[in-house]
């Protein structure tokens, strides 16, 4: 058998997880504690995703901590943890194994890895102020739970979408977006 050796040969980025832990140190500086991951498999034993997906959070962690930068990023794994943080809870050293993950979505959006449904739910929080925005049925649901219809948030404070694009703006955040939207346009042309 020929091997591809495109396949085969994996390009290594020794200093992604430094990037990462410098980045998620702005959010929580214990985020350099996926350095001491002993690959127990206790994370993974409880995760509810990965009973029904190829996520592997322990792999995700080798893989970031030889450097498999394309692996960890370019891929629809990275997107099926469901932040319930079970395995945070569980990791017997201690990681902050959940907030790793949120950190490492960031890097990935940031680098263009950000998937086609993502761009497009960022665009009706641009639109709306929400990802999700209300419709009917939730309405009504809202009221018969003896709620106001609307919820206390951009939907009921229009004045407040101004705002949040402006914090959309001034992060950088719609910027990166735009670029990304756009060449997904482009490639369903
Ligand atoms: S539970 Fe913690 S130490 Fe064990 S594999 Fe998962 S992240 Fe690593
Ligand atoms: S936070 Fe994510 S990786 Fe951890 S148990 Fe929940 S779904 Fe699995």
């Amino acid at each position: 058998m020929v091997l591809d050796k495109e396949k085969v040969v994996r390009v290594r980025d020794t200093k992604f997880l430094d990037d990462v832990i410098e980045i998620g140190e702005k959010i929580f500086p214990e985020i350099d504690k996926v350095r001491t991951c002993i690959q127990c498999g206790t994370c993974v034993g409880g995760c509810p995703s990965g009973r029904r997906t190829a996520w592997r959070i322990k792999t995700l962690f080798q893989k970031a901590m030889i450097g498999l930068k394309e692996e960890v990023l370019d891929t629809d794994d990275l997107w099926c943890c469901t932040t319930c943080y079970t395995c945070q809870e569980r990791c017997p050293r201690g990681i902050s194994t959940t907030d790793t993950v949120r950190v490492i979505r960031n890097v990935a959006f940031r680098e263009g890895y950000a998937k086609k449904n993502h761009l497009f739910v960022c665009s009706l929080l641009f639109k709306f102020g929400h990802a999700v925005p209300i419709n009917e049925p939730v309405k009504e649901l809202r009221k018969k739970l003896g709620l106001s219809e609307l919820p206390p948030t951009v939907h009921s404070y229009p004045e407040g979408l101004k705002e949040v694009n402006a914090i959309c703006e001034k992060t950088g955040f719609k910027e990166i977006w735009e670029k990304q939207w756009k060449k997904a346009q482009e490639a369903q042309k």
